[in-house]
């Protein structure tokens, strides 16, 4: 197959989005061989490639037409759609799907001291970011004056350092705020990794393989979440145990043999199952409980 006939999807290389999202494509069936300059992954059954890149960069190159596809936090995506929109230039990179991980928030971040009252507090101050982009539209969306100050990493030190009075930047847990003195008080964006295409027209055999791929990262999305529940019930009680069955649409009802008063119940949860669900299934007549794992699914 020639080379442009291949889809090339860009992924972080090293970093916090990079193990699942290389996970992610394996799950869709992907079989990579990585390459020598460890910048390329091939995909061996399939027309696809992967792009191992800085993840700031995937934006850009979806942009400039070097990848098809990328994997990206929103947080990324939206400074580069900010950037290139204050520049004049459309930006070429559609929003697909939210992956489900990667999840942070842009926030603001204040010292322990900081008498915080309301957004209006920042108001006139100096505030340290990476995200210049993404922090000016949401002052001027609040309506607040403040100062952006740009910087490329660190932000969490810059008060103590005299650079800003407060920060914006992201967090997940907390734990480095609370470890620099700093209290998050205000979110400016939630974010989560995204899928991004190009917006260009595709050449028909990858545009087939790329709503493939869509197909699949849904399945994947799915599954996670979904069990197969067997269990037996008197009939009588199937009504409750339908009722209590989390996220179940119809399930399959099969006659046990020599038992007519009694069934075997199978159906696909959407939700986890919880011990407290299986409990109180029992509690209402079920037997032989078994909770499995959902390995593929395809709507
Ligand atoms: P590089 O630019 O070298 O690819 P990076 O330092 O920008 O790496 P990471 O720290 O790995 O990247 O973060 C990648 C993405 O992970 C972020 O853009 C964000 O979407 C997401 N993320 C999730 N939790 C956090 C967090 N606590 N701090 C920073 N990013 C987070
Ligand atoms: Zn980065």
């Amino acid at each position: 197959m020639d080379k442009e006939a291949r889809l090339r999807v860009a992924i972080q290389k090293t970093g916090r989005l990079t193990d699942h999202s290389l996970d992610l494509l394996v799950r869709c069936g992907l079989k990579y061989s990585r390459g020598k300059d460890q910048l390329l992954c091939y995909g061996e059954n399939m027309p696809l490639d992967v792009l191992l890149m800085r993840d700031d960069d995937i934006p850009d190159l979806i942009q400039e037409d070097v990848c098809d596809l990328g994997i990206v936090g929103l947080n990324v995506v939206e400074e580069k759609r900010l950037g290139f929109l204050a520049r004049n230039v459309a930006p070429l990179f559609e929003q697909l799907q939210a992956l489900d991980f990667g999840r942070c928030r842009l926030a603001i971040a204040v010292p322990d001291a900081f008498r915080w009252e309301s957004i209006e507090s920042l108001q006139g101050l100096r505030i340290a970011t990476t995200y210049p982009n993404l922090l000016g539209d949401w002052l001027r969306r609040v309506g607040v004056a403040a100062e952006v100050v740009t910087l490329s990493g660190a932000v969490e030190i810059a008060p103590r350092l005299g650079r800003a009075d407060v920060i914006c930047d992201l967090v997940s847990t907390g734990s480095t705020l609370t470890a620099n003195h700093l209290r998050e008080v205000v979110t400016v964006l939630e974010s989560q990794a995204v899928l991004i295409r190009t917006p260009v027209p595709l050449p028909a055999a990858k545009e087939t393989w790329l709503q493939r791929m869509l197909l699949r990262i849904d399945g994947v999305q799915q599954v996670k979440e979904s069990k197969y529940i067997l269990l037996h019930a008197p009939r009588a009680a199937l009504p409750e145990i339908r009722r209590l069955l989390p996220g179940s649409e119809s399930p399959t009802i099969i006659p046990l043999e020599g038992t007519p008063d009694k069934v075997a119940v199978h159906a696909v949860c959407r939700e986890n199952v919880f011990w407290e669900t299986l409990e109180s299934l029992k509690a209402a007549g079920a037997t032989a409980l078994l909770v499995l794992p959902v390995e593929k699914m395809l709507a």
